[in-house]
């Protein structure tokens, strides 16, 4: 038996002792049906992580059936958990990035099983993949003359210049060598391909006539302009705008790729200088970059739009084969561009007296008070932008296990508060927020946590 802190009652026999063998837990009729949803290896996982806490003495033994029962209700196939995202943080990498509408949700069911995902069902011939999510991003962006969907901007951005530049220059100035998460450098993905870095002007300024040098010596294989989407250069600065850069593109016969990262089709009030692909495109941008999971709020995807020839092109790559989209994510972002407007727009476009009032109203429930606090939109754009709103100052300690709980509430500590930002959290999630809070408040109490009242 597994060492443990279980004491051996006084002249009483070991505790453990009485803890379900594995193999009376595993004939128990719900654990049986439960089987045939999450497969064997995930219930006896559940099972021993079970009786684990039983011989560490968390739970008695008596309890460790109604433990098992529990943690299958609470467990799907995936270990990945439900987050509430109280941190404010409208497009947050580490919790999956956009939450999908429910429109979206329901496709991504619907496209699960078989589905006419390259199948023209009126004729039965072989249909283009993805013809729906184009059509729909190009009646979205009609300044688009043809869209393709790949698997994130990442490839986007490696199947533009690799298919326009491989083999040449890609000419990019030093103010917008991006690096985005987990050290990840924009640049280095490029040459990764083959095609070569050609880095003009110096990070705070860069002009018209750096471009036009490098483009001088014929070994320009396209000019790609990057959207700092996550810092912002000020003072003494100067960029070269889309419509410029695309007119000294066309002067020497090259294309001009903008890679915008955000995702936004269209201008947005909430964020009056981010770019956005409309007007790239008629700035003259050749092609157009953007991820699905940031500002659009649709599935994880590599938006590219811009002209016919460039797309073609583009498509006809035998990288593209590599980095193209799945069905479910061509499925959710159609219903997403299609459908009502997705959750990361609603929290971007949140009114903050309507915000206050919902935190007023919870954090009386909740025994916290109402602090101002900034939301952010978080990756891929408005890049130190606040979002003037309000959270919920809690008890610091909570924050722990608010985390750990089901569903797992992700909010921020500041100042000795945990504060709960409800900008990201839906409306009809509020009542499992309060039940989590209960749950997180109870636990401390139980475990004696100083400063936490009832
Ligand atoms: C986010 C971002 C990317 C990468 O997009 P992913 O969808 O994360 O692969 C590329 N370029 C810019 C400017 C970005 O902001």
């Amino acid at each position: 038996m597994a060492q443990g802190t279980a004491r051996v009652e006084e002249g009483g026999e070991d505790p453990r002792r009485r803890i379900p063998r594995t193999d009376a837990l595993l004939a128990l009729p719900a654990v049986v049906a439960a089987q045939a949803g999450l497969g064997a290896q995930v219930v006896r996982g559940i099972v021993r992580a079970v009786q684990d806490r039983a011989r560490r003495g968390e739970i008695a033994p008596e309890q460790v059936e109604r433990a098992v029962l529990d943690a299958l209700g609470a467990r799907s196939a995936s270990s990945l958990r439900p987050v509430l995202n109280a941190t404010g943080v409208i497009v947050h990498t580490n919790l999956g990035r956009a939450p999908l509408s429910p429109a979206a949700r329901r496709a991504l069911q619907d496209a699960a099983g078989y589905t006419d995902v390259e199948l023209d069902l009126t004729t039965g011939a072989r249909g283009r993949r993805g013809a729906a999510a184009r059509a729909a991003l190009l009646a979205a962006c009609p300044a688009a003359e043809d869209a393709l969907v790949v698997n994130n901007g990442a490839a986007a951005l490696l199947l533009a210049t690799t298919a326009l530049a491989a083999g040449r220059e890609v000419v990019w100035s030093r103010g917008e060598l991006v690096e985005i998460g987990a050290g990840f450098r924009l640049a280095e993905l490029v040459a990764s391909a083959g095609a070569w870095v050609r880095e003009v002007g110096t990070t705070n300024r860069t002009h018209a006539a750096d471009y036009r040098e490098a483009c001088a010596d014929g070994a320009a294989g396209v000019l790609l302009k990057v959207h700092t989407s996550n810092y912002r250069i000020e003072g003494f600065t100067s960029e070269v705008g889309i419509a410029e850069l695309a007119a000294i593109a066309h002067e020497h016969g090259l294309p001009l790729i903008a890679d915008l990262g955000s995702g936004l089709l269209h201008p947005e009030q909430a964020l009056p200088q981010e770019p956005d692909a409309a007007a790239a495109l008629e700035a003259g941008a050749d092609v157009v970059l953007t991820s699905g999971d940031k500002l659009l709020g649709g599935p994880q995807a590599g938006i590219l739009l811009g002209t016919a020839e460039t797309i073609s092109r583009l498509a006809r790559h035998p990288l593209a084969r590599a980095v193209r989209a799945d069905k479910l994510a061509l499925a959710a972002l159609e219903a997403t561009l299609a459908g009502p407007m997705p959750p990361v727009l609603a929290a971007l476009r949140t009114d903050p007296d309507a915000l206050r009032r919902r935190t007023d109203a919870l954090a009386a429930r909740l025994g916290g008070r109402t602090v101002a606090h900034d939301g952010r939109v978080g990756g891929g754009g408005g890049a130190g932008v606040p979002l003037p709103g309000w959270a919920i100052a809690l008890e610091e300690e909570l924050a722990a296990p608010l985390r750990a709980g089901s569903p797992a509430v992700v909010g921020t500590v500041q100042g000795g508060s945990c504060l709960l930002d409800l900008r990201c959290v839906p409306v009809e999630d509020e009542e499992a927020l309060v039940e989590a809070v209960a749950a997180a408040r109870e636990q401390c109490l139980s475990h004696g946590v100083r400063g936490i009242v009832r």
